[in-house]
């Protein structure tokens, strides 16, 4: 069997993203999923985009042991020196370099001749493999960018040093057939060629980033860039469960390829990306949207009853789904939580561990069956407060059509100070987040408010998902959850606004 690397960009890519910001705790429990999922390569952010970037891909290269840690850098030094010293503590590391090869970008973005981007390609894959011996290279605009120029530049991060050459579809602009001829191509035409690892990174403009990217597998690429649900740059990156899924699935096709995802991983990988995130999953949404494995028409039913194969290529359980479990009750103690938090990914101790296990006793008292999504929800968000600049300590409500609605908030800040706020307002979520409008003071707009049940049933806990923008126009996700949908609802706000206060002035970059 040969293997196809799964390179995820779910933390660079996908985390860059208008609305899809992640904070630092939420970004480490995304690597060590990641790494858990079985991904060879976790590209996990853009060191120099701003200090926040470089601690965040430090902390994961110091986490993570068994997936190789990469940052992404321009071709400049101090991009590459920063992203080096980034990743320095990780098992394995690698840098990954990138420069624009299409005469529209080098004329109008870059404003540099052929010749000069060239040299730069060298100069800079050569300092990247001084510092770190596994480098990436990226012709950005790749699939647009004239043949025989493109083969230039290739063989020439070879020379180099470059271990692997990325060919990124950069706007999505290749069918399946034209990018796998561009793969056949380059095995053909570029020097020492059968040294490195060609990657590719197709994007989902026209819908085609999986098609473009399974193509190029079957012309002889043998790394995959992806994320978790295909979040990414406009209409995001090639899926990571698609493509995976697609190999497994189709062996028959794919002969003797194979990849390390361990794909029971996959379900819970794709609920904690959109989750954490605030993007949902589509219901038909490929492999792991809520009814990519519902086969409820009686024709199919009847046709699955008889011989599963009849409708049914692949099985629930290989992506990790399982009817939810009773696992939980009010009896259970401190030590029981924390076993089954870690079974499901989530590693709690000392004082995270207390504040979870106070969250679960309020819960196991108000609902009767606690599931492992419940779990999952409320290790989640307690993942979310993490040093969070501002917490929820307390939401008071006056709500109903007799009395004016009302709320009194209290949140808490990093250094434990608490603050009060009593506010009415048109109903009492209005009134709850015009009262933490009033602490944390950051003007903002509400562009989204939604709600969803965990669970079934008229206990189960809510998750709320707000989206909003701040006066630059930039957009931000929140999430919460609670058994009390008004408190869900501020958890959310606050948790938005965390992410806005949180986010320094990022570098934003395409590839
Ligand atoms: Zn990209």
């Amino acid at each position: 069997m040969e293997k196809v690397l799964i390179f995820d960009t779910t933390l660079r890519d996908g985390e860059q993203c208008p609305g899809a910001s992640l904070n630092h705790s939420e970004k480490i429990q995304v690597a060590k999923q990641l790494e858990k999922l079985g991904v060879d390569i976790i590209e996990a952010g853009f060191p120099v985009a701003s200090p926040d970037d470089w601690k965040a891909v430090n902390a994961i290269a110091k986490l993570v042991k068994k997936s190789t840690i990469c940052g992404l850098a321009r071709a400049v030094e101090k991009d590459i020196a920063a992203t080096a010293e980034a990743i320095a503590p990780a098992k394995k590391k690698r840098i990954h370099t990138f420069l624009a090869t299409s005469d529209l970008h080098l004329r109008y973005k870059l404003k540099m001749s052929r010749e000069e981007a060239l040299e730069r390609i060298s100069e800079m894959v050569r300092y990247a493999r001084s510092l770190c011996s596994d480098v990436e290279f990226s012709p950005e605009d790749g699939s647009r960018t004239d043949a025989k120029f493109l083969y230039k530049a290739l063989e020439t991060a070879i020379r180099a040093g470059a271990k692997t050459l990325n060919i990124p579809d950069t706007v999505g602009y290749s069918t399946p057939s034209e990018f796998g001829k561009i793969i056949m191509g380059i095995k053909k035409n570029v020097k020492g060629v059968d040294g490195v690892v060609i990657s590719v990174h197709c994007h989902n403009d026209l819908g085609l980033a999986v098609a473009n990217s399974l193509e190029a597998v079957k012309c002889g690429a043998r790394q995959v860039e992806c994320t978790i649900n295909g979040i990414g740059e406009r209409a995001g990156n090639a899926a990571l469960e698609e493509v995976v899924m697609g190999l497994k699935t189709r062996k028959d096709y794919f002969a003797n390829l194979t990849t390390s995802i361990n794909t029971k991983e996959i379900f819970r990988s794709s609920k904690l990306v959109s989750s954490l995130t605030g993007f949902p999953v589509a219901p038909n949404k490929a492999i792991v949207g809520s009814n990519a494995f519902a086969h409820e028409s009686g024709i199919h039913q009847h046709g699955i009853l008889a011989k599963r194969e009849t409708y049914e290529i692949m099985q629930a359980q290989d992506i990790g789904l399982s009817a939810n479990r009773l696992v939980l009750g009010k009896h259970s103690g401190r030590a029981a939580l924390a076993n089954r938090l870690k079974q499901l990914g989530f590693d709690f101790s000392g004082e995270e561990l207390d504040k979870a296990f106070a969250r679960f006793k309020i819960l196991a008292d108000e609902k009767k069956e606690i599931f492992d999504e419940d779990l999952e929800t409320l290790a989640v968000d307690e993942i979310r407060e993490i040093a969070a600049m501002w917490s929820v300590k307390s939401v008071d409500i006056q709500a109903g059509n007799k009395r004016k609605p009302a709320a009194e908030v209290i949140l808490e800040n990093l250094a434990g100070k608490r603050f009060t706020a009593k506010v009415a307002g048109v109903g009492p979520v209005d009134a709850a987040y015009k009262a933490v409008d009033k602490i944390i003071g950051e003007e903002v707009k509400l562009l989204e408010f939604g709600m969803n049940a965990v669970t079934e049933g008229i206990d189960a806990q809510a998750v709320v998902t707000v989206k909003i923008s701040t006066k630059d126009g930039r957009s931000y996700t929140g999430k919460g959850a609670d058994n009390d949908i008004i408190v869900a609802s501020v958890r959310s706000y606050v948790n938005a606004l965390n992410k806005v206060l949180g986010s320094a002035q990022r570098m934003q970059l395409a590839l």
